[in-house]
C-alpha cells in the first residue's frame, strides 16, 4: 500500500492507544486528522506574527496579512482557480454553501423558479436552499438516486427547464461515496441557463479538483477535512459572480466607504470577508495544502482507491454486512457505510469504540439519502491517506467481534429491508 504506513508518522494522534488499542481512525469523512507540519504552522503563527491582517502598518502586522493572503493564493492554485481573489476563506462547505445561497440565492431566484438538488446531498447543501425556496416563493426538485447509488442523469435532464436557475449538487457523496459527473451535470445545467454550486467536501481532500476542468461556478469546500485545522475551508467561484453578488455579512473590512445610510464595498474576496477572519487556521490550512501537493493528490487518489478495493472486498467476507453506494471503484471514493443485519449501526460504533477503532454511525447528516434506502442510519468507515490495510483488517475483526456480541439473529432495528 503505498502512502498509508509511510505518511502515518506525520499525525502525531494517530500515535495514540485507546482502550489499551492502537487508534485505527476511520472518520475522515467527519474530520481528518493533522499532520505535524500543520500543528508547526499554527504555533508559528502565535509565536512570531500574531497580528491582526489588512489593517497594522507595523512589522508583524504586515507579516501576518502576507501569511494569510499567501495561504488563499496556495489554496486557489491548489483547485485551479484563476485568480487567488476567487477564493473567499469560510468556516467550511456549510458557511460557504450558506454564502451562495443567500446572496446568489436571494437575488436570482424568485417566484416559481426552481433550484435542483440532488437526494444524495448533505444537509449542509438543503437546507440552505430550502430556506431561499421558502423565502424567495420558489421550488426544490430532486434527482433521485438508483438503488447502485448514483444519480439518475436521466431523470436530472428531465428536471431541467426554463425555471431552474441553480443546480446544487455534491461532487462526491459523504455516504455512498458515489463520484458525480460534475463536467456532464454542469453542461447540461448550463445549457438550460442556470449557475452550478458543488459542494467539494468530500472531493477536494481527496482526488485533483480543477474547477475549471469541472465546469463549476460555485464550489465549496472544508478545510478540516483535508488535513487543515477546525473552522476553515472556502468558497470558489468564478470572480464575475463574485463581483456581482451583494455581500454576506457586514463589518470591518468589506467595506470600503461608510457613510450614515450606505457603504460601499471592498472588492472580492474582502467583500466576503467582515470582521477579523480566522487568520492562524487559514494560514495552517496553506501549510496542509503544502503538504498535500507534496505527496501528490494523484497519490492520495491511487492509495484510496486501493485501500477502498481492500475495504470492499474484506467487507464482502463478513457474514450480515450490507454496503451502500457503487462497486464499482471508477465511480466511488472511500467513504463506505453499511449495515449489518445483527446489530443497529450505533451499537456497532460502540463495539468498535471498544477496540479502538473510531467509525460514524447515525445518518451523516443525509437524512433523505438513506430514507431512500429504508434507513435510518447507517455506519461509515471512511478512509485517508494516513490509513492501512492493517485498520481495515482491525475494522473486519471488530464486525466478527460484533456478530459474536449480538448473535447471529438479526436485529430487529438494524436494516428493515
Ligand atoms: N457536504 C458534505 C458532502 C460533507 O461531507 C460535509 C461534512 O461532513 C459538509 C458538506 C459540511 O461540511 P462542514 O461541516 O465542514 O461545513
Amino acid at each position: 500500500m503505498a502512502l498509508g504506513p509511510h505518511v502515518r508518522d506525520d499525525f502525531p494522534l494517530l500515535q495514540r492507544h485507546i482502550h489499551g488499542r492502537r487508534l485505527v481512525y476511520l472518520d475522515s469523512a467527519a474530520t481528518s486528522q493533522k499532520p505535524r507540519a500543520v500543528l508547526d504552522a499554527l504555533l508559528r503563527y502565535y509565536q512570531e506574527s500574531n497580528a491582526n491582517v489588512h489593517r497594522g502598518i507595523y512589522r508583524i502586522a504586515e507579516e501576518a496579512t502576507a501569511a494569510y493572503e499567501a495561504a488563499r493564493a496556495t489554496v486557489a492554485a491548489f483547485l485551479g482557480a484563476g485568480r487567488p481573489e476567487e477564493v473567499v476563506f469560510t468556516r467550511g462547505t456549510t458557511e460557504a454553501l450558506n454564502l451562495v445561497a443567500a446572496t446568489w440565492g436571494r437575488t436570482r431566484v424568485g417566484p416559481g423558479d426552481e433550484i435542483v438538488l440532488t437526494e444524495m446531498e448533505h444537509h449542509s447543501n438543503i437546507v440552505p436552499w430550502q430556506l431561499v425556496a421558502a423565502e424567495r416563493g420558489a421550488r426544490l426538485r430532486y434527482v433521485p438516486v438508483t438503488d447502485e447509488g448514483r444519480l439518475d442523469l436521466e431523470a436530472f435532464d428531465r428536471l431541467l427547464g426554463p425555471r431552474t436557475r441553480i443546480v446544487a449538487v455534491t461532487h462526491q457523496s459523504n455516504v455512498l461515496g458515489t463520484v458525480n459527473p460534475i463536467p456532464r451535470i454542469a453542461e447540461r445545467a448550463h445549457a438550460a441557463g442556470a449557475v452550478v454550486v458543488v459542494d467539494a467536501a468530500q472531493s477536494v481532500p481527496h482526488q485533483p479538483v480543477d474547477v475549471r476542468a469541472l465546469g463549476a461556478d460555485f464550489l465549496a469546500f472544508s478545510g478540516h477535512k483535508m488535513l487543515g485545522p477546525t473552522g476553515t475551508g472556502g468558497l470558489w467561484a468564478r470572480y464575475e459572480l463574485l463581483e456581482a453578488m451583494p455581500p454576506y455579512h457586514g463589518g470591518g473590512e468589506m467595506i470600503a466607504l461608510v457613510e450614515p445610510d450606505r457603504s460601499t464595498y471592498k472588492a472580492p474576496p474582502h467583500k466576503f470577508e467582515a470582521g477579523t477572519p480566522n487568520i492562524a487556521d487559514s494560514i495552517a490550512l496553506g501549510a496542509a495544502v503544502d503538504y498535500l501537493r507534496a505527496i501528490g493528490l494523484e497519490a492520495v487518489a491511487a492509495h484510496e482507491r486501493e485501500l477502498t478495493a481492500y475495504t470492499l472486498e474484506r467487507l464482502r467476507e463478513v457474514p450480515g454486512v450490507r454496503v451502500l453506494g457503487p462497486l464499482d471503484l471508477r465511480d466511488r471514493g472511500g467513504a463506505i457505510s453499511f449495515t449489518m443485519d445483527v446489530a443497529h449501526p450505533h451499537d456497532v460504533a460502540q463495539v468498535l469504540d471498544g477496540e479502538g477503532i473510531a467509525v460514524r454511525a447515525g445518518h451523516h447528516c443525509a437524512q433523505l439519502l438513506h430514507r431512500r434506502f429504508g434507513l435510518a442510519a447507517s455506519a461509515r468507515a471512511s478512509l485517508h491517506l494516513y490509513n492501512t490495510t492493517d485498520d481495515i483488517d482491525a475494522l473486519v475483526a471488530g464486525l466478527y467481534l460484533v456478530r459474536r456480541v449480538f448473535g447471529r439473529a438479526p436485529h430487529p432495528a438494524a436494516d428493515p429491508r
